[in-house]
């Protein structure tokens, strides 16, 4: 497509596939219940254990926690934190407060106590879900109480999900608008710390019907699939293309807390799991690893890939060992909702797309590609910032006004900070990133985030984090430290005291591999940190063309 205002043409990128029409002004629950009634005796959620919750069960334990929650005082805007790995109870908190047109905000179990309390207080969650064992984390402040709900045995001053669950009760009718929000991820985005993405009823449906609904489209799962979610549901990837996609569908979900290649192996073949949601370090496993030759993978139809770049050679690999299935690569961003373009979905065996290819733009929205300097599209085949609009993007970042303008700008694109091109058959391919966010196998590292922390130790004067190719990885973190000279202890800031430091910070993603120590940092005259010039020192970082 072509506009011209004035005198700039703007080049728009539209999927090969038609617009349909999108319900999304019903509640998320609303749609992604939608075959209930036909489906209620199917298998929903299959926990790792083999316990099975029918479409039934799971609708019913979630409007049973929801009235429980309602029981405990939470109404329509309230936020509730899910503080799981891959559970049951994840599922059932989640639409327990899209029934209660309350908001959820999914964080990782693992972070540290500081990471919690920052995402607790920047969503203001007045309820916790999680394990015991996460309790200690969770610092009650007098500006800032919550009550914690354990789903196994309640610590003291805590409650327990399955009491919470029995409360007797007749759920109210809530108004639920589809601008509302319903979760509530954290993300840096381009740039910063992170913050809170405000994704609504609307833009989740949207996003789902994008890939799933209408004829052939791009991500064509079956009601009879067993799709594996091994990825945490509480980062958006799994939340919406395995949670959100399978429940629309009414297929299966094998629920797997953690990435444990033999456990995982034996369950796909236990229950013949037929779709893979994937990051690339999932697909390299599976197609490289030799334990992976020891199990019946012969189930599996269709293996995706997304949250950060696959190297071709992977790829084939993966083409090698596994030739009947077909593979997918998605690109999406939490922000955007999340997926922004996706391969096809009806192109033969044995390759849907190009190696390396994202995909084509998903339906019903509109890509460009613009110089991030100037602001001018580009057509095909020009490197350049991907920008996507349409009703699935976020409808901002929560209390900061300023980063959401930063993102998305007076005409609705959300700039994504990748850098990309189409190519003549409409493939997105995704070279490098503009942004700052660090991608550890699929999970985020803010470099501000660990920059602060660096900074914050008394003899550190200045610190920059960036990342560098890793082959298991994909990226990793990488510190600069300048250390302070009127400090006495210079000598006492090693590497490993440096990262000890920060080990005690964080999540064990983002702990950085190297401190290298340099006298100042780079920064250009406006005080910014020179990341390129930093990435250049690092051996073996790939400058891309
Ligand atoms: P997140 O918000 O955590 O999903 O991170 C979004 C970012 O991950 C994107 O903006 C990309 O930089 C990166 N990413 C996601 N999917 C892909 C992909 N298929 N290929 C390359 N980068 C990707």
């Amino acid at each position: 497509d072509e506009k011209t205002t004035l005198n700039q043409t703007t080049h728009i990128f539209k999927s090969k596939l038609p617009d349909i029409p999108i319900n999304n002004t019903v509640p998320l629950h609303t749609y992604c219940f939608q075959k209930l009634p036909q489906i209620s005796h199917r298998p929903c959620l299959i926990t790792s254990s083999g316990k099975t919750y029918t479409y039934g069960d799971t609708h019913r334990a979630s409007r049973n926690f929801a009235m429980g929650l309602f029981n405990l005082g939470i109404r329509k805007g309230d936020v509730i934190m899910i503080l799981l790995p891959n559970s049951p109870e994840f599922v059932f908190s989640f639409w327990a407060a899209s029934m209660l047109g309350a908001v959820s905000t999914p964080a990782n179990p693992s972070y540290t106590s500081s990471e919690i309390m920052k995402q607790l207080k920047a969503s203001k969650a007045i309820i916790v879900i999680t394990h015991a064992m996460h309790v200690h984390k969770l610092k009650q402040e007098e500006e800032n109480t919550f009550t914690v709900i354990t789903v196994d045995n309640p610590p003291e001053n805590c409650m327990s999900f399955s009491e919470i669950s029995s409360m007797e009760g007749k759920l109210p009718e809530v108004d639920i608008a589809p601008d509302d929000m319903v979760t509530l991820p954290f993300s840096s985005g381009t740039t910063g710390l992170p913050k809170g993405v405000i994704l609504t009823h609307r833009s989740l449906i949207t996003n789902v019907a994008q890939v799933l609904d209408g004829k052939n489209p791009n991500l064509n799962m079956k009601e009879e699939d067993v799709v594996l979610c091994v990825l945490p549901l509480f980062h958006i990837y799994a939340l919406h293309c395995v949670m959100l996609c399978s429940m629309r569908v009414g297929c299966t979900m094998l629920l797997k807390e953690k990435f444990e290649m033999r456990a995982m192996l034996e369950l796909v073949e236990k229950h013949r799991v037929s779709v893979v949601m994937a990051v690339p370090p999932l697909v390299v496993a599976l197609s490289k690893n030799p334990i992976a030759e020891e199990y019946d993978l012969s189930s599996i139809r269709m293996v995706m890939s997304g949250g950060a770049p696959l190297k071709a050679n992977f790829e084939e690999a993966f083409h090698s060992r596994m030739p009947k299935a077909i593979f997918r690569q998605a690109l999406g961003m939490t922000e955007s909702g999340p997926v922004i373009t996706m391969s096809l979905g009806f192109a033969k065996y044995p390759m849907t797309s190009k190696l390396e290819s994202c995909g084509t733009v998903i339906r019903n929205a509109e890509m460009k590609i613009i110089d991030p300097l100037t602001g001018s599209s580009h057509s095909y085949n020009t490197l350049s910032e991907i920008c996507i609009r349409g009703q699935q993007i976020m409808k901002g970042y929560l209390n900061d006004e300023k980063a959401t303008a930063e993102a998305i700008d007076e005409e609705g694109w959300l700039h994504t900070g990748d850098i990309g091109y189409v190519d003549n058959d409409d493939e997105v391919f995704i070279v490098d990133r503009l942004k700052e966010i660090i991608k550890f196998k699929g999970y985020q590292v803010a470099p501000a985030e660990l920059e602060g922390l660096l900074m914050s130790h008394p003899s550190i004067e200045d610190a920059a984090v960036v990342p560098q190719k890793d082959d298991v990885a994909g990226e990793v973190p990488v510190a600069f430290v300048v250390r302070s000279s009127n400090n006495g202890d210079f000598d006492l800031v090693t590497e490993d005291a440096v990262k000890d430091f920060i080990a005690k910070q964080v999540a064990f993603y983002k702990r950085p591999q190297r401190i290298i120590f340099i006298d100042k940092i780079p920064k250009s005259a406006i005080g910014k940190i020179l990341r390129k010039e930093l990435k250049a020192k690092l051996p073996i970082y790939q400058v891309n063309p």
